[in-house]
Order: structure tokens, then C-alpha cells, then sequence
């Protein structure tokens, strides 16, 4: 028996429920969602949360300031927790070829309707004083980013897209193959066989690569390590607000978390991970590298046990820009770039767009096609993690 649809989006990640909560939403149609495991259990929940609108291109400001927006309203939407969090957010540059690069993202940012300052680092420290500002030229400075709670963010989806009548959310149900049809594409899986006229591969950083196989194409979403780690308090030197931080270069931030504070980071030694695992081997050697930076960097840390640390696989394309494109007829591909919380309901929100009425409209084409590629890249997101330089 086959289950027919007018959409099938594979994988129940940020992405590929937030596509259908907005078709679902303006009443397309019959949406399947088929999950290997169970809604979030990929990347999403596994993320720290950070929503900076401060994006290094247009694409990345547009994304950030259209999802910000989304989780506060989807909050009301359903009367829970948006499960977003206000903190604002310094971009710390430490070199002057990197104030002047964010000068110019400033000048970008504002272009794009975003509150964004550069702040130098005697303004900086009147503000943050807990944070060592003698290492730093500045920083850029949004006061409406923050922080998600990822968990909260999948539960909230999840619950908006299983009140939807037009939506079957289908766990526990991994595809394993899909075979073209006349009118569409039968999609083989664990738990029988769906068909549709149109598929979205929205399989994140362990799954779209392989489903762009299945259907003949290449999709270049790769995987690397990416950790994170918790400290139980904020010590003594932190009062008042408690900032969001970045440091660019050494692909590392720091937000706060419960009582204490989360810091994140990419070991840019790191190469492309094959393993399919989401769950990696902890990175303690890079950690213990990175301590003696981070303590003098943010000296509160100084000496803090940790409370909790992962690593885990984060989606990453060659320019760490989205994938918004429909390149074969009736096929959509969907992707991060690794900043799939602070643009997943954007994302989301422009894929359904472009199922809906065939093209994407406010955002660069070239900066979110597939067919990008296989040129040489127009531009990057210069406000991205380090990252192997290679990809799938
Ligand atoms: C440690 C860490 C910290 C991060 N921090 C941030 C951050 O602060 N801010 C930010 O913006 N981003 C962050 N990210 C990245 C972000 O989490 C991802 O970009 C985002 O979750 C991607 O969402 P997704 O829906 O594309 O992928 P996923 O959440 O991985 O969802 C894809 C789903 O597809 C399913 N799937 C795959 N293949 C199949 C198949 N064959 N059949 C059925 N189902 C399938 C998977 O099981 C999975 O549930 C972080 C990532 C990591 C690892």
C-alpha cells in the first residue's frame, strides 16, 4: 500500500518542520514528514541556540533577523515559551585588518535594517566589564540578538506542525530509496512506501548528501566536530546582563546557560567527519588547548569544573551559505550551512515559498542555489565558524 501526498519532506530537523509548518499554514496541501529517528534528534537539538542577525552577507543578515522574528511570534502562536532569550551579542575583533572588515559589516547590517554598532574597546568594557577588552580593537554589537533554548525550539515545531490536520509527521521511518515516477517520485522506507509529486530533502548533516544520491545529485553538506561545554555558575566577576560573545577567528562564543554559562567552539584542525555519527568523540584536547585563552579572555572561567560537554556533527557547505533550490523538477533541497538555528524558521519560511509559488523572493539567487557550486564562489558568509576547507 502506498500513502500518497502532495509533499514529502524528508527529516523532522529545524529545517524540515518549519517547511511545514509555513505551507501547512497556507493551506497547501496533504505534507508528510517522514523522520528516521524522532523530531530534533539530529543536529537541532544538539546545537547551542545562537540567533545572531549579524550575518556576513546579505543572505546571512536577511535569514537571522526573519527567524529571530519567527520564534518570538510562534511563541505567542501557541501560548508556551518562545524559548528565545535577549542578550545582545559582541562580535569581538582582535585584529585591525578584522575592525575594519566589521566596520564595513556595519555599514552592511544597517543597510539591511539591523541595528548593528561598532563599539571600540573602552566602549566595551563600559559595558561588559566583565570580559578582558585589552585583547580586543572592539566589537560589533546587535542588543536584539540571543539565544534559543533548542529543545524548547523543537518541542514548539513539533507541537505546531502535529496541530496542522494537512501534516503527518512520521517517526521512526528512514528513507532508504526513492524511484522516479511518471507524475512524481515513490519514496521507499522502513515504514512502507510514500508518494508525491514533489520531495524536499531537508536531511541536515548526516542525511542530505546521501538523499541527494538517491536522486542522482550532488548536494556538497558535510559534516565536521563541533563542541560545546558548560560551566555550572558565572563566577563572581559576572553581574547585571550577561552578553553573548564571539570570537571569530578562533571559532569560539560563549552565551549564558541556566545559572552558569555555555561555551562553544570549532577546532579549525578539524577535517570532514564520514563517520555518519551525530554523537563524536569529545574533543578534550582541544579544550584543554583553548583553556588557557578562554580564561584570559573571560576570567570568570578561571578555573571552572565543567558541568556538561558534547560533540557533535554540524552541517557545513563549501561557502557556509544556505541551499534554497529546486534543481530537478519536483526535487527540493534544503540546507543550513551550519547556522540552521538562527535561520532554520526562515529557511523554512522561503522553501515554502518557493514549493508554493516557484521562486524565492528578497534574498540573492546566487547566494542560495545549488548551482553555485560549481563556480567559482561570489561570496561567503565571513561570519562562520572555522571549518574544513573541503567539502562532500
Ligand atoms: C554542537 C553544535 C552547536 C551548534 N550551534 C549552533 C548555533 O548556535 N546556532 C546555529 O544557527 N546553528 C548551530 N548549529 C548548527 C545547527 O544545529 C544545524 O545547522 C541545524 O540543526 C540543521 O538543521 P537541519 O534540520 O538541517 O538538520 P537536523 O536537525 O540534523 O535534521 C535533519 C533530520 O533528517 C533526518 N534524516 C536524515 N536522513 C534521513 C533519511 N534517510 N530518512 C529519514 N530521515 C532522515 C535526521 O534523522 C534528522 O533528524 C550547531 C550544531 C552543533 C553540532
Amino acid at each position: 500500500m502506498t500513502h500518497p501526498y502532495d509533499l514529502i519532506i524528508i527529516g523532522a530537523g529545524n529545517l524540515g518542520l518549519w517547511t511545514a509548518y509555513h505551507l501547512a499554514k497556507n493551506n497547501f496541501g496533504r505534507i508528510a514528514v517522514l523522520e528516521r529517528n524522532w523530531a530534533g534528534s539530529g543536529t537541532t537539538t544538539r546545537s547551542a541556540g545562537i540567533v545572531r542577525q549579524q550575518g556576513g552577507s546579505t543572505t546571512a543578515i536577511k535569514l537571522g533577523q526573519w527567524s529571530r522574528e519567527s520564534y518570538v511570534r510562534i511563541g505567542d502562536e501557541l501560548g508556551l515559551d518562545s524559548g528565545f532569550n535577549e542578550t545582545g551579542y559582541f562580535v569581538l575583533a582582535e585584529t585591525p585588518d578584522e575592525e575594519i572588515a566589521f566596520k564595513e559589516l556595519v555599514r552592511l547590517r544597517r543597510a539591511c535594517g539591523l541595528e548593528n554598532e561598532w563599539l571600540d574597546a573602552k566602549e566595551g568594557a563600559h559595558r561588559f566589564p566583565a570580559l578582558n577588552w585589552e585583547m580586543f580593537r572592539g566589537a560589533t554589537y546587535t542588543a536584539t540578538d540571543g539565544f534559543v533554548n533548542p529543545a524548547i525550539i523543537a518541542r514548539n515545531i513539533t507541537y505546531a506542525v502535529t496541530r496542522s490536520p494537512h501534516v503527518s509527521l512520521v517517526e521512526q521511518c528512514a528513507v532508504t530509496h526513492i524511484v522516479p515516477t511518471a507524475n512524481g517520485f515513490r519514496v521507499h522506507t522502513t515504514r512502507g512506501v510514500y508518494e508525491s509529486e514533489r520531495v524536499v530533502n531537508a536531511g541536515g548533516a548526516r542525511g542530505s548528501n546521501a538523499i541527494g544520491a538517491m536522486l542522482g545529485m550532488d548536494v556538497p553538506v558535510s559534516a565536521a566536530r563541533h563542541t560545546i561545554v558548560t560551566f555550572p555558575t558565572t563566577g563572581h566577576s559576572v553581574t547585571g546582563k550577561f552578553p553573548m560573545c564571539f570570537m571569530l577567528a578562533r571559532g569560539m562564543y560563549w552565551r549564558p546557560e541556566e545559572q552558569g554559562i555555555l561555551l562553544g567552539f570549532s577546532n579549525p584542525n578539524e577535517a570532514i567527519d564520514t563517520s555518519e555519527r551525530y554523537q563524536l568523540d569529545f574533543d578534550r584536547a582541544y579544550l584543554d588547548e583553548m583553556r588557557p585563552i578562554f580564561e584570559k579572555v573571560f576570567p570568570t572561567l578561571r578555573g571552572q569544573h565543567i558541568s556538561r560537554g558534547w560533540s557533535a556533527s554540524i552541517d557545513f557547505t563549501p561557502d557556509h551559505l544556505p541551499i534554497i533550490d529546486e534543481p530537478q523538477r519536483g526535487v527540493y533541497v534544503l540546507a543550513a550551512g551550519g547556522h540552521g538555528m538562527m535561520w532554520g524558521p526562515a529557511l523554512g519560511m522561503k522553501m515554502a515559498e518557493l514549493v508554493q509559488h516557484g521562486e524565492v523572493s528578497d534574498l540573492p539567487q546566487d547566494e542560495i542555489v545549488l548551482s553555485r557550486f560549481s563556480n567559482a564562489p561570489r561570496v561567503h558568509d565571513a561570519i562562520a565558524l572555522p571549518f574544513p576547507t573541503t567539502s562532500a
